[in-house]
């Protein structure tokens, strides 16, 4: 509710202009991302914002594909983009595509050229470059810069023609070499490139500039407020510029707002396409990936994203959240959402000596903490597994698990105590010995003898076999080394175990979530066949809590 009630700058300057318009401006926002890539939890939180702001103040949000840039687009990108965004729970008011503007941002680049405010330039990349200046030396001005608007538009058609080479010439808004803002400097607004665009195929050989053909998209879109990341706060005097000068009626305004960077997460689509491209990881939806895809697959929620988001707002200064934070969002929610269940990995067999052979028994269990969440029925017998690290053969002090002579409760069943273990020929301890006390069965009137430790198991005469996937960090804790991402990486990032489920999650889909007691948070992945697959989504220690209380 505190969250509610405190309003951040980009509401306050919204709520502004409703003010100013007497209400009758109709919020438009827009989430842009070009379609090279799949989205990332950055992404989320642009995507929580935009859409925010949208839903907040009764407007619209548009979901628009910023494909200007035909070298890495695809619409494989477009309809994971699409995708990821409903399933975060937002639903675009229209799916839109920056390059079906590019006859209207044409049509506006020979507006500006008509008013003097653009020309055709003949210099090369690294001359244009080389003649912009610097923050302290104005830039040269074009030897080209004043040719007669006839001939602009004449050479300006020909680009588009194709009468031109690749990079023979570009076109370039007419502002102020001297400007202190070094974006103001004739930028470059049109190129010539001869490369098949995923839309519109070879219909183009000129493509815009972002920074041109960004407004126009929000004017054409009638977009309000177009909120983006701090790195283009120095091109919003260009924004502004191409706003004011463009014969386009609408006026909307650009808000930046501080990117969201993480601990131990790579925020770049470029990184995270190599890392694909070079199979570090099994794809964009890797469970390790810190994509919406990536998550989604490892088990987190669009709730738990969504009330990351919310948590760490948004603010004008770049800043580190820390990784751990997520974590505790996702344990939240799913602490509130998920059944408990038990799990072994890396099994061991227990042997209750004592208990009859061939018999079993069906013990309640509760489903979670509270009585609402309800009970079933789990089966126990002479044979059970439970973890090998629940057992040792010296245990230290305070091992409050398995050891010769020691005793434990058997959630939900009974207290045993353990009589020996059986070793392989290599010194391997393949089976564990303990005698049960029938008196100790939980719930019954002898249950209340306490002992230290409770330990999970699964009935070996009943249970599913399964793999399970535990995740770390894609990258390793060395920051600000100055190292590559890739030298980074994570060699224990992905850990495979084998182990047994109790027989009730025989039933479970893809997709389903449990609590697996002592464990963690697992989801069940899409690569179960015979054998089920489940990832661990998070482990049950919650460090962010503990720290942050
Ligand atoms: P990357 O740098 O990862 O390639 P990008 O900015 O090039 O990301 P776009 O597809 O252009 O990716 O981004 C779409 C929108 O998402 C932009 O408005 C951008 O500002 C925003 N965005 C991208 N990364 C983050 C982030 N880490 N935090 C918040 N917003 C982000
Ligand atoms: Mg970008």
């Amino acid at each position: 509710m505190a969250e509610e009630l405190r309003k951040n700058f980009i509401q306050e300057i919204v709520e502004n202009d409703i003010a100013e318009s007497d209400g009758k401006i109709n919020i438009v926002t827009r989430f842009p991302p070009e379609p090279n890539g799949y989205l990332h939890i950055g992404h989320a939180k642009a995507i929580c914002v935009d859409f925010g702001i949208a839903k907040k103040y009764g407007g619209k949000c548009n979901l628009r594909m910023d494909d200007t840039n035909p070298a890495k687009e695809d619409n494989f990108f477009v309809e994971a983009i699409t995708r990821d965004v409903r399933w975060l729970g937002f639903e675009p008011d229209e799916l839109c595509f920056a390059a079906d503007y590019f006859e209207e941002m044409y049509a506006q680049a020979v507006v500006l050229i008509k008013k003097g405010l653009a020309f055709v330039c003949d210099m090369t990349a690294d001359e244009i470059k080389e003649s912009r200046g610097t923050l302290t030396e104005p830039g040269k001005e074009s030897p080209y810069r004043n040719r007669t608007v006839e001939e602009n538009l004449d050479l300006f058609a020909k680009m588009r023609a194709g009468e031109f080479a690749d990079g023979a010439k570009v076109l370039r808004a007419k502002i102020d070499m001297a400007s202190p803002n070094i974006n103001m400097r004739d930028p470059i607004i049109y190129r010539i490139l001869r490369m098949e665009h995923y839309r519109t195929g070879n219909d183009w050989c000129i493509y815009p500039m972002y920074d041109y053909a960004h407004p126009i998209e929000d004017m054409i879109e009638n977009v309000t407020h177009s909120i983006c990341t701090l790195e283009f706060e120095d091109h919003r005097p260009l924004y502004d510029w191409v706003v004011a000068n463009v014969d386009i009626d609408a006026k909307p305004r650009q808000i930046e707002f501080a990117r969201l960077n993480m601990t131990r997460t790579i925020m770049s689509k470029r990184y995270l396409k190599k890392l694909v491209d070079e199979q570090s990881v099994s794809g964009w939806d890797d469970p390790r990936m810190p994509t919406i895809a990536g998550l989604r697959r490892r088990g987190y929620t669009p709730e738990a994203i969504r009330d990351f988001c919310d948590r760490i707002g948004v603010a004008k200064s770049n800043s580190v959240v820390e990784a751990a934070l997520l974590e505790h969002c996702v344990r939240e929610d799913l602490a509130a959402k998920t059944q408990r269940k038990m799990a072994v990995m890396d099994p061991i067999k227990l042997i209750i000596d004592n208990y009859p052979e061939g018999q079993s028994e069906l013990l309640k269990t509760e489903n979670g903490s509270d009585e609402e969440a309800g009970s079933r029925q789990i089966s126990f017998s002479r044979e059970l597994y439970i973890q090998s690290e629940d057992f040792m053969i010296d245990p230290p002090k305070k091992f409050f698990r398995l050891f010769v002579g020691g005793e434990v409760r058997l959630k939900s069943a009974y207290i045993v105590k353990c009589t020996g273990y059986d070793v392989d020929e290599a010194g391997n301890v393949v089976a564990v010995h303990c005698e049960y006390d029938p008196e100790t069965k939980s719930g019954g009137s002898g249950a209340d003898r306490k002992v230290k430790g409770t330990l999970h198991w699964v009935d070996a005469n009943n249970c599913v076999e399964a793999e399970f996937r535990l995740y770390d960090y894609l990258l390793d804790e060395r920051e600000g080394e100055g190292l590559d991402f890739a030298e980074r990486v994570n060699p224990t990032s992905l850990i495979v175990k084998k182990g047994y489920l109790e027989k009730s999650l025989e039933d479970a889909c893809v997709g389903d979530s449990y609590q697996f007691i002592r464990v963690g948070y697992f989801r069940k992945d899409e690569d179960s066949a015979s054998i089920p697959v489940f990832n661990r989504i998070v482990g049950l220690r919650d460090t962010w809590a503990k720290v942050n209380k």
